[in-house]
Formats: C-alpha cells, structure tokens, sequence
C-alpha cells in the first residue's frame, strides 16, 4: 500500500524547481506557487513516489489559531507605514496571495537510563552594611542584603521516560524558528485529513537519525533540570552524564503558518510569513527607490516649471519693474522646491538601512 494513501484523501506530491522544497498538495490543484520562495510553479513528482523519504502522513498537527481575519490585520499592520512602500506591497495583493502551509517537526520520546553528576546551585542571603552620606542627615548606616549562591557537588543516577523532545525536521528549522518564534505545543491534535482542503503540507527534508544530533542536547537539559528540581537547587551547572537511550518513539507533528508575498522594485518576490499559532509575522519591509526617485522627479518638474514662470515674470519686470520683485521671489520659491526634490529619496534610503531579515 502507498505511504501516499495514508493521508486519507487524494493528494500528490510536488517539488519547486527553484528552491527544491517538497510539498504534499491535493491532487486536484494544478497550478501551484510555491510558498517558500513564490518565485515559481510547483511541479508534480509523477515518477518515484514510492522512493521519497517522508512521504508518511504525520501524528499530530497544531491547529491554526489564528483566523484569516485575523492574519489579515496583521497584513495591514505590515504593509502600513512603509514609506513609498513598492506598489505590490499592499494589503489587498498580500491578502490575495496568502497560502495556508504547514511545516514538519519531529518529536521524539525515549527511555533513558544514565549516571550523572553536577554542581548544585542553592541561594542564601548575606547581610551588609553600607555607609551613606546625605545631606539632609550626614552619614548613615544601611542594611544591605545580597544574594549569594552556594555551589555543592552531587552525583545520582536516573531512570526515566521522557516525552515530546522537539528535533528539526527541517534543514531551515532554526531560521524558520528565528523568524516566527518557537510554536508552543500544548495544542496539539491528531493528523485528520480536512487539514488539507485548503493548506500545503511541507515535507520533512531531515531524518530522525539526523535530527538525533539536536534531540540529545534537549534530553540532557531536561535531565539537568529535573536533576536540580529533585536536589530542590536554584541552579544546576557541570551536568555531565553518560546515557543510555531506550525505546525511542518518532513523532512526526506539523505546525500552521501562513505564507505570501510581494513584488519588490525589481520584480523578485518578498516572502511574508505569519505564524498560524502567535500571529508574528516575519518579511521584509522594503521601501521603493524606484517610487521616491519617481516623487523626486515631479518635484523637481514642479520646481522647473515655477522657475521658468518666475524668469518669464522676470522678463516681463524690464517692462513693468514691480514684476521683477515677483519674479525674483518665484525664482527663490523655484530653488527651494527643487531641493526639496531630495526628501523622498533620504526617506526612503534611511527606511532602507534598517536590516532586512531574510531566511
Ligand atoms: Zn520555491
């Protein structure tokens, strides 16, 4: 039986012929932009399916929480304030592109059984005195307290489960973690296929003996903590420990974001991402050099054309001196104008130099 048939509904898999990355879609769309990098169609593996890696349905999923409504308002609250913002960049052509998607991540349970030792960390109060001088009352002794921490050694031994260790699916996991914060996963529910009618499902591109690497320094730091909350310490340093795991248990569990975009100065797509849990949103806001050079110009037009009236009026002062004065007065407001021409493109050049974020 396909891997494929597990996920309860009609679907294929598709591959971006630009950025490589691998989707599960519904078998009847067609015509797909990518939501990663949105710079071209998807195309529809026909041929090797069964060869793919990871093509299983997953566990769990962690619903959207956030409705469209709201990913719509966070759109608004991105496209807003942007100065000469690119034409693309609008709520309404953000909002008309956004594509529902979810990304993998593995979960991982195991046993594990282990020696360990560490430096335990307990808080004590230590009473001082301090001389002050002010001026009001001269010198005065005052009473400080200060905390301390008192380090002792122990070493134990453990045997314990341990559930729900998070480890990369993705190559991108940390970036894609950076950019939409990490999804708390108290909300989690079983994979049903519904999930699908309207969003994409990427597909793990990191094996669990891969993602092993990031999984083990997440047993130990839950091992250190439940080693210091068993000592009843504040602090825990030096664990060390020599493990011994058991049992493992892959987890494959999806997390919801939305995906869309919009065209910069030079036609490139900018990718804007919302996570479907927090609402965060992550993508560059860009102003346009293009636009402020464009404002630039009409000023500098406007300013032309006031010159040439005033030096017309100028002209016409030989004949009736008054006019000269009005024509001089043009003259200045024409110069001011034209300088004037410099504004937009410092605006938008400094809106600029804030750091672009990108994956
Ligand atoms: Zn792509």
């Amino acid at each position: 039986m396909s891997e494929l048939t597990g996920w309860g509904t009609d679907v294929g898999i598709a591959v971006c012929p630009h950025c490589d990355w691998r989707y599960l879609v519904p078998a009847e769309k067609t015509t797909l932009r990518c939501p990663h990098c949105f710079a071209a169609e998807l195309d529809l593996v026909t041929e090797g399916v069964e060869q793919l890696p990871y093509v299983r349905p997953p566990e769990l999923v962690t619903p959207f929480t956030v409705t469209k409504t709201t990913a719509d308002k966070r759109i608004e609250e991105f496209a807003d304030g942007i100065p000469f913002a690119p034409r693309d960049l609008n709520p309404d052509a953000l909002r008309g592109r956004v594509q529902p998607l979810y990304l993998p991540m593995w979960l991982v349970d195991g046993d594990v059984t282990a020696t360990w030792e560490a430096e335990v960390g307990f808080n004590y109060n230590v009473v001082s005195h301090q001389e002050r001088y002010s001026d009001g009352s001269g010198w005065a002794t005052q009473q400080v307290q200060e905390t301390r921490i008192r380090w002792e050694p122990r070493v134990g031994q453990l045997e314990r489960h341990y559930d729900n260790i998070v480890a990369p699916a993705l190559e991108q996991h940390a970036a894609m973690e950076q950019a939409l914060g990490v999804y708390a996963l108290d909300n989690t529910q079983p994979y049903v296929a519904s999930i699908l009618e309207s969003a994409l499902v990427r597909l793990p591109d990191r094996a669990p003996e891969a993602a092993w690497a990031d999984a083990a320094p997440a047993f130990q730091a839950a091992a250190g903590e439940e080693c210091r909350q068993a000592a009843g310490a504040d602090h825990i340093r030096q664990f060390r420990w020599s493990p011994t795991y058991t049992s493992q248990h892959w987890t494959l569990l999806l997390l919801p974001l939305y995906a869309t975009y919009y065209l910069d100065d030079e036609g490139q797509p900018r990718p804007v991402l919302i996570n479907g849990q927090s609402g965060r949103v992550f993508g560059a806001r860009r102003a346009s050099m293009q636009r402020a050079q464009h404002t630039a110009l009409i000023i500098v037009a406007v300013a032309a054309v006031l010159f040439l009236l005033s030096l017309a009026v100028g002209v016409a002062g030989l004949a009736v001196p008054p006019l000269l004065a009005v024509g001089g007065i043009g003259g200045v407001l024409a110069l001011c104008v034209g300088l004037g021409a410099i504004i937009p493109i410092v605006r938008a050049w400094q809106f600029n130099r804030k750091p672009v974020e990108t994956l």
